[in-house]
Formats: structure tokens, C-alpha cells, sequence
């Protein structure tokens, strides 16, 4: 193993995690220089300051982003988050990976990413309100459902996209359902969208399972994270024959050997906030649990969980990436060493964005699907991209990671050909 060079700070810098990869993957393909720079910078970049009037009547001034990575195989896409952690760099990662993700599962859509640097949970619901609507204002004529697409993500939820559609359609006079995915079924939202980044994860856990000629019954599972992504892998796997024997989250874990019941699990955080104290199992420290032995592991948070720190104690056979960058590049390299089979985000999580786009295509048509046709065409295309990146990891033996990338840099860099550069 190579010993790291990098300090701690620089490893868990998203947007270094993100060249890391970026780069390896790009001298791989023999990428013409040219290609490679224009594919390395995100087109463009964003950063809004605007006031909110708070509930007691104080005005707050907010930082808000929105990078957009490229849009040579369509309108950019992806989500929204509100963190006290955000920053510029992790927005231009998590636009960067966006473009990779819609590649990977050769959806028409290039990348982009938004957040504002907030305390949601600290905030009243007119407050959020208030914030969202202000700050779709501010990057208004950048938006749109042939320019850019926003959806959810880390503490965004359909509340939000329903404000940020009636701001723009306000704008705009009149109702534009398609800028945002994500939206509550009324407004415009699809069937199965709000599980579908949960059901893509249990569609690659099964992908994963058929390849490595492992059973399902009984196979163990650990999650870290039980929000959306989480908490709908967690049901759907459970539902297949998984036992789910251990949950991690912020606040601390959860562990039985037996497995835990996520339909009762999912039902005690809705009333009580929080996992801790539920009677089907016992409580655990989340670090330990992380680490614990098991077939699955599957971190379905924020970036970062799997660094240089703990990655030569991880014990799982497999890693499904549900969050976006939970593994750090130093720490690839110790998993690949362990022989760890690594399912990576841009693969894992891309269930949530494919059933945006056919979120985008229902808005666009006025015409909707049942959730039996948005699950199988988000099961034939998860299927099929798995199997993708799996024949390029072994033509080019390469892990899967790289194989992703080097997958989506190809069919992005073939569309920039084709078009010609305007330079
Ligand atoms: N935020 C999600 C992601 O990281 C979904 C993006 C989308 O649906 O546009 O993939």
C-alpha cells in the first residue's frame, strides 16, 4: 500500500476526492488535454448573499451556491442541500459527480449541484420558506427546465421543491412544473421518486450478490444513515431477504444479530425523531458499528466515512456507495488492497436522479406513470448500468470506481467531439 502523501484536511476535501479520481480515469482513456481541462472545471459557479426576515423580525444574510459542471449531453441536474457545512468546493464535487452520474446511467442530462450554508433544523418552517424563495430568486435566470434542474438532497425534501417551482412559475406567470424534480405528487412529482435512490441501492446490493455468486438469504447488512436513502434501502432489502443487523447514524447505532425490524425501525423514528431507544435491538457506538463484520455495508449519509483512519479495519465484503463521496481516494486504494468489492456513488446512487429524469420526461409529456412502470425502467436501467461499469472493470481491469468514471468520461467527452468546441 502506498503510504499517503496528503495531509488529513486535503483527503477529505470533496473536490480533491473528485480530481483524484477525475485524473486517473482521464490518463487511462489517454483523454486529449484539451478534453480533460474543459471536463476538470466546472462551467460555471455561482455564490449568491441574500437576506431572510426571520421569525423575530431580524434580518439574516445567507450564503447560497449553484455550480453548474457541464451540459454537453443536456440540461445540468441535481440537487439542493442546506448545511451549516457547506462550501464551494464540496458544491463543485458533488455538480462534478452529477455529470459523471447521469453519464453512468446515460440519462440526457449534464451536472450540477446547489447548497446553501444553513442550520435547517435550527430554523421554523416560514424561515425555510422564506430562504428557498429568496434564494431561487437570486439564481432565477440560471434555472430552468431546459437549463438546469434542481432536486433534493442532504436536508432538502418536497416541501422545498414545491417552493422553489411556485417561485419560479411566479417569475415566470405561469406554472413550470419541470425546473425541479423531486416535488410532491400533486405539483407535479412522480410515482416511486422518493424511494428510488434507496431502490437503486437494493437493486445494485442484488447486481452485486448475482456477480460475486453470494446468497441473498440471510447476507448481513449495515447502514449508515437512515434518512431517505437509508431508511427506504434498508425496508426494500430487508423485504428481499437481507437481515439488516445494523443502523448507524449521527446521534449513534443500533445492532442486533438477528436483524433488525425496519418496518417498526421506520416507524419509531417517525415518531420519536431518532433511532436511539428502539427496544428491537441494542444500542452501539456508530464508529464501531461501521467497522462491525458483515457482508453489505452501505454508507448512505455525507462524504467522507471511509478515510485513510478506518479504512484498513473495514470488514464488509462489499461497499454500496447510497451517499455521495462517503470514500476517500487514500482510502480506495486500502479497500482495493482488501479486496473489497466497491459498488461507488456515482453507480450505487444514481436510482434517485434517474427517476428525476423520469420525473422531467412526465412534466414535459402532462402525462403520468403508474409506480410499476417508473420502477421497471429504473430496474432495467440500474440493471444494465451495473453491468456497464462491471465489463469496463474488467476489460480495462480497473476498479469499479475508476471503471465508473472512466465510463462516463468517455460518453462525455464523445458528445464534446461530436459537437465541436466553440472556442
Ligand atoms: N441529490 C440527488 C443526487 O445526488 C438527486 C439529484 C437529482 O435527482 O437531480 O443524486
Amino acid at each position: 500500500m502506498s503510504t499517503p502523501t496528503i495531509s488529513l484536511d486535503q483527503e477529505i476535501n470533496p473536490w480533491e476526492a473528485q480530481n483524484a479520481r477525475f485524473d486517473f480515469a482521464a490518463r487511462k482513456l489517454n483523454l486529449d488535454e484539451g478534453i480533460w481541462k474543459l471536463l476538470r472545471t466546472p462551467a460555471r459557479e455561482i455564490i449568491v448573499h441574500f437576506p431572510v426576515a426571520m421569525d423575530d423580525g431580524r434580518i439574516e444574510i445567507f450564503t447560497g451556491f449553484r455550480v453548474q459542471h457541464n451540459i454537453a449531453r443536456g440540461p445540468c441536474k441535481g440537487g439542493i442541500r442546506y448545511s451549516p457545512d457547506v462550501t464551494l468546493d464540496e458544491v463543485r464535487a458533488l455538480a462534478s459527480w452529477m455529470t459523471w452520474k447521469c453519464a453512468v446511467v446515460n440519462i440526457p442530462f449534464g451536472g450540477a449541484k446547489g447548497g446553501v450554508i444553513c442550520n435547517p433544523k435550527a430554523m421554523s418552517k416560514g424561515e425555510l420558506e422564506r430562504m428557498t424563495r429568496r434564494y431561487t430568486s437570486e439564481i432565477i435566470e440560471f434555472i430552468g427546465p431546459e437549463k438546469d434542474v434542481p432536486a433534493p438532497d442532504v436536508n432538502t425534501n418536497e416541501q422545498t421543491m414545491a417552493w422553489i417551482m411556485d417561485t419560479y412559475s411566479m417569475h415566470m406567470r405561469q406554472t413550470v412544473t419541470s425546473v425541479v424534480t423531486g416535488k410532491p405528487l400533486d405539483v407535479g412529482g412522480s410515482r416511486g421518486r422518493i424511494e428510488a435512490t434507496g431502490r437503486g441501492v437494493a437493486l445494485v446490493c442484488d447486481e452485486s450478490m448475482r456477480y460475486l455468486n453470494m446468497s441473498v438469504n440471510g447476507c448481513r447488512v449495515v447502514i449508515q444513515g437512515f434518512g431517505n436513502v437509508g431508511s427506504n434501502a434498508a425496508r426494500l432489502l430487508m423485504e428481499r431477504g437481507y437481515k439488516i443487523i445494523g443502523i448507524a447514524e449521527k446521534d449513534g447505532g443500533l445492532f442486533n444479530p438477528n436483524g433488525i425490524d425496519i418496518h417498526q425501525l421506520i416507524e419509531y423514528k417517525y415518531r420519536n425523531e431518532s433511532i436511539l431507544g428502539f427496544r428491537g435491538a441494542e444500542a452501539m457506538p456508530s464508529e464501531e458499528l461501521i467497522l462491525s463484520d458483515c457482508e453489505i455495508f452501505i454508507p448512505a449519509a455525507t462524504e467522507n466515512v471511509i478515510t485513510s483512519r478506518n479504512a484498513a479495519n473495514v470488514k464488509a465484503k462489499i461497499i454500496v456507495e447510497g451517499a455521495n463521496g462517503p470514500t476517500t481516494a487514500v482510502a480506495d486504494e486500502i479497500l482495493a488492497e482488501k479486496r473489497i468489492f466497491v459498488v461507488p456513488d456515482i453507480l450505487a446512487n444514481s436510482g434517485g436522479v434517474t427517476a428525476s429524469y423520469f420525473e422531467w420526461v412526465q412534466d414535459r409529456q402532462g402525462y403520468f406513470w403508474k409506480e410499476k412502470q417508473v420502477n421497471d425502467q429504473l430496474e432495467t436501467i440500474m440493471r444494465d448500468s451495473f453491468d456497464d461499469v462491471i465489463r469496463y472493470a474488467e476489460a480495462h481491469n480497473v476498479n469499479n470506481r475508476i471503471a465508473a468514471y472512466m465510463l462516463a468520461i468517455d460518453r462525455v467527452a464523445f458528445t464534446i467531439r461530436q459537437r465541436g468546441i466553440y472556442a
